[in-house]
């Protein structure tokens, strides 16, 4: 026997799609889908100084195929995008795809009146652990600002110094409250960078900051791709009496194996793949258990879909996530990662830098932070929305990362 079709499986037919770009604090992307039945969804498309590359990629290449479809049907629309699609992978493609699947999500959550996190499966926890970002022009200040965030309730703190004789290390502001990146220049800035400096360096922040502050609190830091495995080796060795909660991207990791090395001699936890955009840039660090953390995001790594793939993937080798979540995401990013990280069995913790408040203004949302822990509200859908018109205030700002070179001039990964 069959009765009427339930209200929420009447297909959602996408009428319009388009692409809003905003700059309330620094540049984001969005795509809005609407349906003709009223309710719409939206996704984040933000890359990080390749904005108007994913833009063009939505609008030219993946708009136009979305016209007609019903909504409700994700997985065939990941699938028509990714393996539809001749040329697959590539942050550019990911993020056009992760921006889709985003809105659809948001859209079934709106038609079934139910929050993203329990079409997921459910709640597996009440709160997101998140750390936050203690940065500081040198070890002092860094120890003050972990101190901050300590007031402020967090309960992981990333830390990073600026280095003695190394101009513009990463993660140092260009002044209080500041992000430092990308440059406000027209082309990249070039900063300098020293390994021995660094190397010489960095143990010394982790020692003053437990002296200061204690064992209980979690600490991570972030090496942005500086070193070679055996040097990376050599400072998670270093850092090992510290009690890092993680040691990430310690070296770049196209060459996946690269971390067998870095593996084979230091018991700091490794985290990595902010980056990444494919399952398969992560699958042989996650079969060989080479790292602790994976961290592809929601927007980078082909939305909510496919990083619920990576995730289970990873959950076989008990390595954890731990999604990238500076302020270069936007608040749709964090809302829609939210939502994944409450349901996610091997959840680890969620980055979290609070976003400016021009940005909060332009993207209203019902996530918190309480006591260390970001919390979803219950609206349905992942809970971020768009005020449109308060986005035309704020017109797209070209930004540039910087780079990085070595003392002698050879061009260095930033
Ligand atoms: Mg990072």
């Amino acid at each position: 026997m069959t009765g009427p079709t339930p209200a929420s499986c009447i297909p959602l037919i996408i009428r319009d799609a388009r692409v809003i770009v905003t700059c309330p604090g620094r540049n984001f992307v969005t795509l809005k889908i609407e349906t003709d039945q009223g309710v719409y969804g939206i996704g984040d498309a933000t890359l990080n100084g390749r904005e108007l590359s994913v833009a063009s990629y939505l609008t030219d290449h993946v708009v136009p195929v979305l016209i007609g479809r019903d909504a409700h049907r994700i997985e065939d629309i990941w699938q028509y995008l990714y393996r539809g699609a001749y040329w697959r992978r590539g942050p550019v493609t990911m993020t056009a795809i992760a921006a889709v699947d985003t809105a659809l999500w948001d859209i079934k959550g709106k038609a079934a009146g139910l929050p993203l996190y329990q079409l997921l499966g459910g709640r597996s926890r009440e709160g997101v652990l998140v750390y936050g970002h203690a940065n500081g022009a040198d070890i002092e200040h860094t120890v003050e600002t972990v101190g901050r965030y300590r007031e402020a309730g967090y309960r992981a703190i990333r830390a990073q110094s600026g280095v003695p004789g190394v101009k513009g290390a990463y993660g140092v502001g260009s002044g209080a409250g500041k992000i430092y990146e990308p440059a406000d220049t027209a082309l990249p800035q070039e900063t300098l960078w020293s390994t021995p400096a660094y190397l010489r360096h960095a143990p010394k922040l982790f020692e003053a900051i437990r002296v200061a502050h204690g064992e209980e609190i979690e600490l991570l830091h972030d090496v942005h791709h500086r070193l070679t495995p055996i040097e990376a080796a050599r400072l998670g060795k270093a850092l090992e009496e510290y009690r890092l909660f993680w040691m990430e991207d310690a070296t770049p990791a196209e060459n996946q194996e690269a971390f067998r090395l870095i593996r084979q001699h230091t018991t700091t936890p490794l985290a990595v793949g902010e980056i990444f955009n494919s399952i398969h840039d992560c699958r042989t660090l996650i079969q060989e258990q080479l790292i602790d953390f994976i961290r592809t995001t929601v927007v980078h790594a082909g939305g909510i879909t496919h990083l619920r793939r990576i995730a289970d993937l990873a959950g076989l080798y008990q390595v954890r996530t731990g999604s990238h979540g500076a302020t270069d995401l936007s608040p749709v990013c964090m809302g829609a990662a939210l939502h994944f990280d409450t349901w996610v069995p091997n959840f680890g913790i969620q980055e979290y830098m609070a976003h400016a408040p021009e940005t909060d203004e332009v993207f209203p949302h019902d996530y918190r932070f309480e006591d260390g822990y970001l919390k979803v509200g219950d609206t349905p859908g992942h809970g971020v929305d768009i005020d449109e018109s308060l986005a035309t205030k704020y017109p797209y700002n070209p930004k540039q990362l910087p780079v990085a070179r070595l003392e002698d001039g050879t061009l260095w990964n930033w």
